[in-house]
Parts: structure tokens; sequence; C-alpha cells
């Protein structure tokens, strides 16, 4: 018998294969309108903070997502950090963070004198699980004028981030109960999810607010970029005042009511976002597309199965993953090196965030099912254009 290593890399060989191609995870792919735009950025000189693209590519954005509001900003990192502000999350809250997800969300936690609390994910869409939130949460906290108390720390716990990990919808919709039951502020992270929908609602429009990024990796760019959604209007003018330094609108005035972040998204980038948008109907087909060959080609293996969109909901299938059965999970370095050995790059998931030494002493429940995913999570290359061309 083969071992599971070749057996991994016979069967990505059929959908990526040529041997003497590196495959990288994921690469932007650019196809449309990007030169056009970015030309007449530069043409006019309107490369950076004020410009017609900004505003257009906020619209359709908000258009896109079906949310009321879209702020545009310099990367997701961004967009978390001022969500969280905007939401009244202060210094010594707890956040409640996906022990599985990108640094990116707890270190916005962390920008703002805040503490990630670590929860636990759930097999079937990789996020948290809403059903172990809600038992922790009876277990361990008490509702103290209508805040949710950690009853060890002492601490309110003011919010919660769901994220929708590589581009699956986490089950918002019962994440928001239990957000609702303790009283706690919902901020979506759907980063990794444009295109994404749970019961035709866009991920990222289901709590107070959500946040999109546009960094090179994600399934559209701006080279660098990000968005606040929300269908608050007072949010959103919010937003968009204290990430454009908290300028006072004014001819020659340099006023500033309140300290504020130069976090706007420049216009060029902005100009690469809007003809990126054009294509996302394409990009996701084509993903798709890939998800179902890659099924195809591992439908054989025993002990790896290639991760689906669950009931109910549309995955953008931003990055494809396999998960490997728990039997064979002392395998998954073997199939890393064998894999990147052959051109073909593969990674597993982030390091948790309790095992990262920022993290190390936050506050958390037991993680069994995301220390069990993070052994057997591995990322497979994912790039439109390994099935479309120029
Ligand atoms: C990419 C990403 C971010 C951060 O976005 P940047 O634009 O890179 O700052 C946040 N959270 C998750 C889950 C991400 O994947």
């Amino acid at each position: 018998m083969m071992d599971i290593s070749s057996e991994v890399v016979n069967a990505l060989r059929q959908i990526l294969p040529e041997e003497s191609v590196f495959y990288p995870l994921h690469e932007p792919f650019f196809n449309g309108n990007e030169w056009n735009y970015t030309k007449e950025c530069l043409d006019t000189a309107w490369v950076s903070t004020a410009g017609k693209y900004v505003d257009k590519f906020e619209k359709d954005i908000a258009d896109y997502t079906g949310s009321k509001y879209a702020v545009a900003v310099v990367n997701g990192t961004a967009a978390l950090h001022i969500a969280l502000e905007l939401a009244g999350v202060e210094a010594d809250d707890e956040i409640l963070v996906p022990a599985l997800t990108f640094v990116a969300t707890s270190n916005a936690v962390t920008y703002c004198n805040a503490i990630p609390h670590f929860v636990d994910c759930e097999e079937k869409t990789l996020g948290i699980d809403p059903d172990v939130l809600r038992e922790y949460l009876q277990k361990t906290t008490i509702l103290r004028n209508g805040l949710c108390v950690n009853n060890q720390t002492g601490r309110i716990i003011r919010g919660i981030i769901p994220m929708h990990t590589f581009g699956h919808p986490v089950n918002i919709e019962s994440l928001c109960a239990v957000a609702n039951e303790f009283n706690l502020i919902v901020i979506e992270d759907a980063a990794e999810s444009l295109g994404s929908y749970i019961n035709k609602k866009h991920t990222g429009t289901f709590g107070l607010m959500g946040v999109l990024s546009f960094n090179g990796n994600k399934i559209i760019t701006t080279g660098g970029g990000g968005v606040i959604l929300t269908d608050n209007n007072k949010l959103a003018e919010r937003a968009k005042h204290i990430t454009t330094t908290s300028k006072i609108s004014h001819r020659w005035e340099y006023c500033h009511d309140e300290i504020g972040y130069n976090y706007r998204l420049p216009n060029i980038n902005a100009a690469l976002g809007c003809a990126q948008l054009e294509q996302i109907s394409q990009f996701i087909a084509a993903k798709r597309q890939l998800y179902k060959k890659y099924r195809q080609a591992f439908q054989t293996i025993s002990g790896v199965k290639i991760v689906s969109e669950s009931k109910n909901n549309v995955s953008n299938y931003w990055l494809q993953t396999i998960l490997l059965d728990e039997s064979i999970n002392g395998q998954r370095d073997a199939i890393l090196e064998a894999t990147n050995d052959a051109g073909i790059m593969t990674r597993p998931a982030w390091m948790l965030m309790h095992h990262l030494a920022p993290y190390s002493k936050s506050p958390r429940m037991e993680l069994p099912v995301a220390e069990s995913l993070a052994r057997r999570l591995i990322n497979i290359p994912s790039s439109p254009q390994i099935l479309l061309t120029k």
C-alpha cells in the first residue's frame, strides 16, 4: 500500500499536473479593468487619500453584500480595531474570540486594551460552537447590571467575534442568539468570506458590524484594504470620521474634534478593488469548480476528506482545505513535507491563539475541537487561475 503522503500528492496532481510548476496557496488574478482603473488614478494623480474610487468601492461592496453601509479602510485588521472601538469595547473588557483564527482577530482586541478570551470550534463549520459556548457561559458568568461578567476574572465580557473560517460560514444565527442571551455585542470577522451566505444573507451582515479584508491573498484584493459593514448610519458615519483623522470638513482649516486614525483606503487601492469586484462571480464559480475536482480526487483516499459547506450555507470556497481523520493526524507534517517538496504549496491551519506567546496567559475554555482541528487541517492550492485563463 502507498503511504498517505504519496496518495495526497497523487490526488493533488490530478488537478495540478505540471511537475515543473510551483503552485502557490493563493495568488491574486487580474483579468479585468485593473490596468484601466489604476492607470486613471495615475493619469489624474488621484492616487491617495481622496478620489472617486473610494466612494465607488464602498457603494459596490454595500450593494454586493446587502449591507446598508460599507466604510473602506486600510486593511482588515484596522477594520476590526475600529469596529471594536465603536462598539464601545473598553480597557479590561474580555472579548470572546475563536482559538482557531488568524492572529489579527486577537490583536485588534488587544489594540483596544481589551483581552481576548478563547473559545472552541465545531468541526462542522470550523467556527465557534454555539452550544458549547452557551453551556460555558451559563457555568462561568453571571449577568450583573445587564452585563455579562466572568466569575473567575471579574471582568466584563463585552462581545464576541465569530469568524468564517476559510470562507465557510459559521453558525452565526445560533451565535447571535447566544450573544443576545448574554448581552454580548457581535462583531463578525468576515475577512475571508466575501461571497459567502447563510440562508441567503451575506456573512458580515448579522452582527452590529462586520469586517472584510482585501489583502493580496483574499478572494479579491485591493493590494491591502478592508471594509467595515454596518446597517447603522451613526456607526458608519463615526467609522468614516475616526478613520480619516477625525477632521471636520472645511476648505482650509485643520480642525480635528477627537483623536482619530489615518486608516483610510487610498484611491489607487480602491480602484483595484472596483475592478476585482467586477469579477467576483467568476472567481467564486472557479473556486466551486475547483472544490468539486478536489472532492472527486480525494474521494478514494481513506482518512482524508475535503471540507465542504454545511447545510443552508453558501461558501465562497476561498481556501480549499483537507481534513485528516483522527486516526492519521500524526501524518500531517509528512503530508506537508511531501506536497511542498513536490512544488504544491500546502500549510496547516494557524497555530492556535493560546499557543502564541503573547496570548499564552489569556483566559480560555477547554479547546478540544480546536486542538484536534489544528492537527488535522491542511490548506491546498486555491487560486482561481488554476481553472481560469487570461
Ligand atoms: C486576513 C484576515 C484578517 C486581517 O486582514 P488584513 O487585511 O490582512 O489586515 C483578519 N481576520 C482574518 C480571519 C483574516 O483571514
